[in-house]
Formats: structure tokens, sequence, C-alpha cells
């Protein structure tokens, strides 16, 4: 594929709790959240950006995942994992020359290490600190999922790089948006028909989020947080983009989703 296309793609769903999503909120009620994932098509290469969770991990949740699976448990099945969407609209994995990467949650990590040809793209601190989380956070980075011998990785420096444009024409750029975690990012897509597109990933999880109506249930920085949607909603304004929230069960299914796509 060589035309400038963005697919929409979900890797099931995660059972969870609405406090987890809306801190202090629901009184304990259960809420069941989408896990999205992309795939932009380029003349220069096609891009996965994040590639939801990892479907070897379904054979055993607990072993692959950890206790992480208490909080947020993965409903989802073997044909939703990345590498065999991709199949079923045409793509092997050799078709793929960047994943490109929001932060390094597990729900985010299930593309790495699935593209032979694939250069890794990801903040540098989101990459160190992974390794390293603090104890709140261990329990979302899948160390098996990114510490694979022999991957290419390129590294973004935060505000140094902030607005990297990857293929140089405007069709993908990563804004530094930390605060849900320490280097998360997000992704603002400018395509050739229709309006341009923001995907805020997990720095706004829900229109409640972006609409300052409710802070996210897990977050390393809240202050990072708060000004991370400031900032994605000033680019929103001037690029009149579409917004598409991270892990919203209202928003979501209103999207055009893949086969379908945004050109
Ligand atoms: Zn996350």
């Amino acid at each position: 594929m060589s035309e400038i296309r963005l697919y929409m793609f979900q890797s099931g769903t995660q059972k969870c709790k609405v406090h987890n999503i809306r801190m202090g909120e629901g009184n304990g009620a259960d809420y069941e959240i989408p896990v999205p994932w992309f795939l932009l098509t380029h003349p220069k290469g096609n891009v996965i950006i994040d590639g939801g969770l990892a479907a070897e991990g379904l054979a055993d949740p607990r072993a692959y995942w950890g206790d992480g699976v208490d909080s947020y448990k993965p409903v989802m099945t073997e044909e939703q994992g990345c590498v065999a969407q991709l199949a079923r609209l045409g793509l092997s994995p050799e078709d793929v020359r960047f994943v490109v990467l929001s932060h390094l949650h597990s729900d985010h990590t299930g593309a790495i290490g699935r593209f032979p040809n694939a250069t890794h793209i990801v903040q540098r601190r989101e990459y160190e600190y992974a390794f390293a989380p603090d104890w709140f956070a261990a329990g979302a980075y899948v160390r098996r999922d990114f510490d694979r011998p022999g991957l290419k990785w390129q590294f973004l420096q935060g505000g140094a790089t902030d607005g990297y444009d990857l293929y140089g024409d405007g069709a993908l750029r990563m804004i530094f948006t930390p605060g849900h975690s320490v280097g998360h990012q997000s992704f603002l897509l400018r395509l050739p028909k229709s309006r341009s597109i923001l995907l805020t990933v997990d720095a706004a999880y829900t229109l409640d989020h972006w609409n300052e109506k409710a802070l996210p249930g897990f977050l390393t920085s809240t202050v990072e947080t708060v000004r991370s949607v400031q900032k994605l909603r000033m680019l929103a304004e001037q690029s009149g983009a579409m917004i598409v929230t991270g892990h919203d069960p209202d928003a979501w299914p209103q999207f055009r989703h893949a086969p379908a796509y945004y050109d």
C-alpha cells in the first residue's frame, strides 16, 4: 500500500474499574475499555502506532503480564493480535518500516519485535524508565515485550525533538505529552483528504479527561498530565484535528475501524 491512509484497530478490551480511568469515581464499579492501535500506510513505508496487547500473552495471561491482569484483565483473541490483523489487510511483517510507540505500558507494546525490518521509535525517557519503574507503575511494564535482542531503536528526546515529523511531510508528527508516563507521546496526523487527526493515546483516556472534567486513574505526574492535555488542546485548535482519545468506550465505536480507513 502506498497511499497515505490511517487504519484504526483494536486488540480487544481490558476489564477494569471506573476509578482506573477516572480518578476517585465509580465507587468500585466495573468498566471495560478498548485497546486501540493504528496503522499509517505511506509511500515511504508503513508505520504501526503502538500495537495493542501481545497475542503471545493469551496462553497464560498471569505468567505473561503478571498481577497487572487483576486490575486490567485482557479480553482478546489470538486473531486480534497485530500481526494477525495486518495479515487480514494483506500486509506481511516485512511490510512495516516503523513501529512508533506512545509509551511502553503493556497494552501498547504488542507490536515490538514482530516486524523484522522495523525501527522502533520511542522517547528515551520512557525506554529508560521502563527498565526501572517506580513501584506503583511497575505492573504496567512487561519487560519481555521491549527487552528483546536485535531490535532497532530510535530514541526521541522530549522537548528537544518535540513535533518530530517522521517523513518530513507532516503526515505523522510526534508530540511529547508526559504525565501518564514519564515519556509519553501523542500523534498528530495530516491526511490528504480528511481533516487532521490527533491520537492523544493515554495523554487523554476519555473525553472527560480531554474536557478537564476528570483526572485519569493512573499517572506519574498530575501537573504534567494536565499540561499535556492543555498542549494537545492548543494543537487541536490550531489544526482543526479530530480527537481520538486513548481508551474511550463511548467515543471509540464512533470511529471508522479497519478495514475501513481515513485518507
Ligand atoms: Zn498507559
